[in-house]
């Protein structure tokens, strides 16, 4: 079995092409992401107009790497939500009009759902397993029950992680160090961050601590460390943009603070789960992914809390964490497998911006707390 995965629901336009041993054959990013840090954030009429122009080159290059031509593939899978509106038509479009033409079956995928099932395609992970998403628009805790059937516990009632940590980066003009300047700001939060000196000079409140439910809350986070960075740039008499000479002990700060907030979460769902028995003892499995699980501390920090209970923790490879189209196709792959959404045609009205994980039973979850 071949698969072509397309992915725009972002800033990245992905794409790849496996086979049905699980390999990889080839794949192609092009990445928006120094165009829109320019903005602040991503603008969808940059985004759309970027997508358009990669759109055809992004496929054609992940075919030429796996050495296949568009009439051996086997079905085209795609994302169709959640994501920016204008993203997601140029890679559904794409899609419609190569299936189309070569007649290939579509298959229509969550983007939520392929980060939460990629880790499968490297690691054995039987149904049911928790897992945590940490990524730049989302931050969920749920269990996947199987590739169609998810059940959400809790979700960020503000802010994303990685939107924050972006943020933050942002603010205390990380990307004005040179060898911060590549990459994008919750990379260069943790690159800091190890260079901290102090990292428990700067205390933040953990959010929601006396909430009994599964839920995040990030935007505290973002504006305290705002008030501590005015705070010193204060202190120190500094304009324009020089960078606080504590900035790394900020960033070690944050960073904790994101970790130990996710953790404890972590935590509440996995004694939901046991009390509840949603997990036999042979199978307790934590996944983390989404962009935010590239980072070791806050990885580690999850993967200590799952070790005390009796868990497992696993994730993706980094560059499968954040957005790619290698997740897109192997979501495409477990569809086939199961027989399940494989369409000979895909209606452009199934494109979704916002479209929520799974079944909703956080009420259920802070009830029982
Ligand atoms: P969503 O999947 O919710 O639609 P997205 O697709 O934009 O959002 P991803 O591509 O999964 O998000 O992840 C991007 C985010 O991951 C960015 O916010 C980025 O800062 C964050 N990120 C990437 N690497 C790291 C790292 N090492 N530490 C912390 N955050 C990171
Ligand atoms: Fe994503």
């Amino acid at each position: 079995t071949l698969i072509l995965g397309i992915e725009t629901s972002c800033d990245d336009t992905g794409c790849a092409v496996i086979d049905g041993r699980n390999s990889i054959l080839g794949e192609s990013l092009y990445s928006q992401n120094a165009i829109h840090v320019r903005f602040g954030g991503v603008n969808p009429l940059v985004a759309h107009e970027l997508h358009r122009e990669n759109i055809e080159k992004a496929v054609a290059e992940a075919l030429e790497k796996a050495k296949k031509t568009i009439n051996e593939i086997d079905a085209i899978a795609v994302t169709t939500k959640p994501g920016l509106l204008v993203s997601l038509q140029v890679g559904v479009k794409y899609a419609r009009y190569l299936s189309r033409k070569y007649f290939k079956p579509i298959i229509p995928i969550h983007h939520m759902e392929a980060h939460a099932l990629v880790a499968r395609m490297y690691h054995v992970l039987p149904f049911p397993y928790i897992v945590l998403l940490i990524s730049g628009g989302h931050c969920l805790l749920a269990l996947v029950r199987d590739i169609n059937d998810f059940v959400l516990f809790g979700k960020s009632l503000d802010n994303a992680p990685g939107e924050v940590l972006d943020k933050v980066a942002r603010r205390m003009k990380l990307k004005n160090i040179k060898e911060y300047s590549t990459v994008c700001g919750g990379r260069a939060v943790e690159l800091a961050a190890l260079k901290s000196s102090n990292p428990g000079l700067f205390e933040f409140t953990l959010p929601l601590l006396r909430h009994r439910d599964c839920n995040f809350s990030f935007s505290g986070l973002k504006d305290a460390l705002v008030r501590k960075l005015i705070k010193k740039e204060q202190e120190h008499n500094m304009m324009g943009d020089e960078i606080i000479p504590e900035v790394n002990d900020l960033c070690a700060g944050i960073q904790c603070a994101v970790a130990e907030h996710l953790a404890h979460r972590t935590q509440r769902a996995i004694m939901y789960c046991e009390k509840n028995n949603l997990i036999s003892p042979d199978n307790r499995r934590l996944v983390v992914s989404g962009g935010v699980a590239c980072n070791n501390f806050i990885f580690e920090s999850i993967k200590l809390v799952g070790n005390n209970m009796g868990y497992s923790t696993y994730r993706p490879p980094a560059n499968v964490c954040t957005d790619n189209g290698v997740m897109i196709a192997w979501n495409g792959l477990e569809k086939v497998r199961k027989q399940c959404d494989i369409r000979s045609e895909l209606s452009l009205k199934e494109v979704d911006p916002e479209a929520p994980l799974g079944i909703n039973c956080i009420n259920e979850v802070t009830a029982a707390n």
